[in-house]
């Protein structure tokens, strides 16, 4: 795929010839249920880095029904991982057309070796590197205690039955809607779930520990905790 250069990023752009600054990009890794998502909003919000979420980009492009959405739809009805060619096609087109020049935290992506070579190439593109994979080590039965509570209404709006409980029992706080547990926080569904990231995501950590790249973080304890752990390991490697 051709470079595209984005008409929305005009004056501030650098010269082509002009060396990049190293920007901050991160890649966070760790178990469905871990909190990456949150630790991911968390660390861009402190940082000021973009974040990038592949379940949300799938969600972009499927809505847009892009021509990468369409395709990707189809896996994704039925359940199954999206092809890693269309994967990174949509994480391409985020990273250099959209390129803004505020450093990135991924989250969801790379999940293959394949993709994470691919990451590599596209930063290359943009003058910049992996700076850390950060791993979230999280214990499987506290994510399923964790999944167990909770509870979800019609709009989205999540609760936790004992960490962050509706003011009236089963109703939503917003809107007033039921609450009800979803099919997917059911502890053998949560376990399942957990057991197959082991099984495919192993290359992927063999891969950035051998470049050195992958630093392990506690992340049992609370989300403001856990932002601790990442951004004192952060500063163990000087990337803050
Ligand atoms: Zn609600």
């Amino acid at each position: 795929m051709p470079k595209l250069t984005s008409s929305e990023t005009p004056t501030t752009s650098k010269t082509q010839s002009a060396p990049a600054t190293q920007e901050l990009s991160l890649i966070l890794l760790g178990p469905p249920g871990a909190g990456k998502g949150t630790q991911a909003r968390a660390l861009a919000e402190s940082l000021g880095l973009r974040h990038l979420s592949t379940g949300e980009l799938f969600r972009q492009h499927m809505q847009k029904e892009t021509p990468l959405g369409v395709q990707a739809r189809v896996y994704y009805d039925k359940g199954e991982y999206v092809p890693d060619r269309l994967v990174i096609a949509m994480v391409r087109e985020e990273l250099t057309l959209f390129h803004s020049g505020k450093g990135i935290v991924l989250d969801g992506f790379p999940r293959t070796v394949a993709q994470a070579e691919a990451l590599d190439e596209i930063l290359a593109e943009l003058g910049q590197q992996i700076t850390a994979a950060i791993v979230l080590v999280s214990d499987t039965e506290e994510i399923v205690t964790r999944a167990q509570g909770r509870r979800v209404c019609p709009e989205g709006h999540t609760y936790h039955t004992v960490k962050n409980p509706p003011s009236a029992d089963g109703r939503c706080d917003i809107d007033g809607l039921p609450l009800r547990q979803r099919i997917d926080d059911r502890p053998e569904t949560v376990r399942k779930r957990i057991d197959t990231y082991h099984n495919r995501t192993k290359p992927l950590l063999v891969f950035y520990a051998e470049k050195h790249l992958l630093k392990s973080v506690d992340g049992t304890g609370s989300i403001a905790e856990v932002t601790k752990n990442i951004e004192s390991v952060l500063s163990e490697i000087g990337a803050r």
